[in-house]
């Protein structure tokens, strides 16, 4: 049985080639992320193009992420060098007017030019994940005069945060608008939006997407975002916690709080939780975690996270096909040895629709019986999403025609998605079929009992109503 957990693998330089996509797939990884703050279009393209080659030679639907840059301040550069030296307690200055290359030890360019007016005497600067401190002691017009808190080495275009959040820029930049407008003429199933601030980012960019059946999943970086986290939840598809830059103005030591409660809060909103950044970060150069990334994906598993992030370990990382392997089996020995499966909850359950009613019900019924595995037959991934939001163990198979639902359904936890060519639109044949596949995947054998969940009319969309138990090897002949 294969995890249940999703695996998303940031592409970069070090995992871009067909061969390494292909080995990272058949390794376990199910949605491939583009990260355009370090991609072009272009190149994203090509990803999404080599994808569909390798999953089709597999057979083994996948889907593709592409996460927007969004209001991302950075540095400028220093021109040739690679680097520049900052010693405790001398004075650097952040200076909007200077170009790109002119920057020293002393002052550097910045890529936002207003950042002056955001700022107070007492502030506290960091940059480069917040490696490197700085407070600031003065404004003069729009130069920036710090102190170096905490020195370092300073690399070209990193990161800047505040402490604390506050920097009130919208979450969406014209780049991302024309990013996202390409984008959507290529076959993709998911945008992350980088920097959200509130919903109003993620309503605006759900209405560029228009008609289109791509799944929309906010960032979580900025200390604006937690205090309006059930606003932007319900404005999404799903949320990602993203730990680097929110770690960077919260402190990283309030992560493990606020973590767990995104998790809880995007379990109880039915909303899809990913776990980000660093989550096996030595392996960059290693080709063993540590025990600490050891427990910190186990933990993210047991407390019911869709998915894990991988991120400079996959992109620029010596290994990026172990590190999918490594994640995978962390993944499904917790799931496995895991105590805290919640069995589906009584909670206050509020079906609203027909489709929801049957996945609930496939998934409680399964949990609570001798039922090993689901079958549900789909047009458009809504029912297998819906079984996805119960806390269980029972394996989910989406089966479906449709190209964009095999890969959208890719990021649903304990679904595994399989494309198929044609439907039988005979019930019994059906039935068959879809076992006969079942036991192809070695999920279930002779004797074993599985539900079915189908449409009266199969073929349209939104119409599943029917929930089906049969015994594998004693079906009523088609
Ligand atoms: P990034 O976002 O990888 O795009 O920086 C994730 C994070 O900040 O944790
Ligand atoms: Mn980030």
């Amino acid at each position: 049985m294969r995890k249940r957990t999703k695996i998303i693998a940031s592409i970069g330089p070090s995992s871009s080639s067909s061969s390494k996509l292909n080995k990272m797939i058949r390794e376990g990884t199910d949605v491939f992320r583009i990260n355009l703050s370090h991609s072009n279009i272009l190149q994203a393209k090509k990803i999404v193009e080599q994808l569909k080659v390798e999953s089709d030679k597999l057979n083994r639907p996948v889907a593709t992420m592409i996460d927007l840059q969004g209001q991302k301040i950075r540095i400028k550069d220093f021109g040739k060098k690679t680097h520049v030296q900052l010693k405790n307690n001398d004075q650097f200055i952040l200076d909007s007017s200077l170009p790109e290359g002119k920057g020293t030890n002393k002052v550097v360019g910045i890529t936002y030019k207003e950042l002056y007016k955001h700022l107070d005497k007492g502030d506290e600067i960091l940059l480069s994940d917040a490696l490197i401190k700085l407070e600031v002691i003065g404004i003069k017009q729009n130069k920036i005069i710090t102190v170096v808190k905490r020195g370092g080495r300073l690399k070209p275009h990193q990161g800047l945060n505040k402490k604390g959040g506050g920097l009130t820029l919208r979450g969406i930049t014209p780049k991302d608008k024309s990013d996202l407008q390409q984008a959507l003429e290529i076959d993709i199933d998911y945008i992350a939006v980088s920097f959200v601030k509130d919903e109003r980012d993620i309503k605006e960019i759900k209405k560029l997407i228009g008609k289109k059946q791509i799944g929309v999943i906010a960032k979580i970086e900025r200390a604006e975002a937690l205090l309006k986290i059930d606003e932007i939840a319900d404005a999404s598809d799903g949320i990602l916690v993203a730990r680097g830059d929110l770690g960077v103005e919260i402190g990283i030591e309030q992560l493990p709080a606020v973590q767990d409660r995104l998790i809880r809060k995007s379990i109880a909103l039915d909303k899809i939780v990913i776990v980000a950044t660093q989550m096996m970060e030595s392996m960059i150069n290693n080709r063993v975690p540590t025990r600490a990334e050891v427990f910190d994906v186990a933990n993210a598993v047991t407390s019911g996270v869709d998915a894990i992030m991988l991120s400079a370990e996959t992109a620029i990382g010596r290994y990026p096909v172990d590190v999918v392997q490594e994640a995978c089996r962390i993944c499904e020995i917790a799931e496995k040895t895991n105590r805290n499966i919640t069995k589906v909850e009584k909670k206050e359950l509020n079906l609203t629709s027909v489709d929801q009613v049957i996945a609930f019900s496939a998934v409680f019924a399964a949990d609570n019986s001798c039922i090993k595995a689901i079958a549900c037959l789909t047009e458009t991934g809504s029912t297998p999403r819906w079984m996805s939001r119960v806390q269980s163990n029972i394996p989910i198979y989406a089966m479906t025609k449709s190209d964009t639902a095999s890969r959208r359904i890719c990021m649903y936890k304990g679904v595994y998605s399989i494309k198929i060519n044609d439907v039988e639109y005979d019930h019994a044949r059906a039935n068959k079929q879809v076992v006969d596949l079942m036991v192809e995947k070695g999920a279930v054998k002779k004797g074993d009992f599985v539900i079915i969940t189908k449409g009266d009319l199969m073929g349209t969309s939104g119409s599943t109503n029917a929930l089906k138990i049969v015994e594998v090897g004693n079906l009523v002949d088609a």
